[in-house]
């Protein structure tokens, strides 16, 4: 939640200096969440902290985030929630995949999809 809390309140009002926060518009998640991996540190702590409702979410291959009961892919990430001001944020930030608290990764050269630099 604090982690939400400080993206909402960061954003640069100086048009001037490189954007450096996020807007938390969701775009990459709506772009990259039906296509997540799960890593063996997700899967670890998801099992410590008793999360089986996300466990259930992964398919033999790993792949995140599929239908608990058919265990087919899902579109669309189901953690994407809006919230006020059509901005959207992760229902499971605090214990999110790896690959979305990588994102965007050095190959991306660190900016997001509209190009921020995180
Ligand atoms: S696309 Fe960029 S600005 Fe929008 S939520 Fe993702 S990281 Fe934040
Ligand atoms: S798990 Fe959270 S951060 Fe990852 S795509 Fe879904 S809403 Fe976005």
């Amino acid at each position: 939640m604090f982690e939400i809390l400080k993206q909402l309140f960061s954003i640069s009002s100086n048009d001037e200096k490189p954007q450096t926060c996020c807007l938390c518009c969701g775009d990459c998640c709506e772009a990259f969440g039906g296509h997540l991996h799960a890593s063996e540190n997700d899967k670890e702590r998801w099992r410590r902290e008793g999360r089986e409702d996300l466990l259930a979410r992964i398919n033999r291959l790993d792949w995140i985030w599929v239908d608990p009961e058919t265990k087919q892919p899902l579109e669309r990430c189901p953690f994407i929630t809006s919230i006020p001001e059509n901005r959207k944020i992760c229902a499971i930030q605090d214990t999110k995949p790896d690959i979305c608290r990588d994102y965007p990764t050095l190959a991306h050269e660190k900016r997001c999809l509209h190009g921020f630099f995180m």
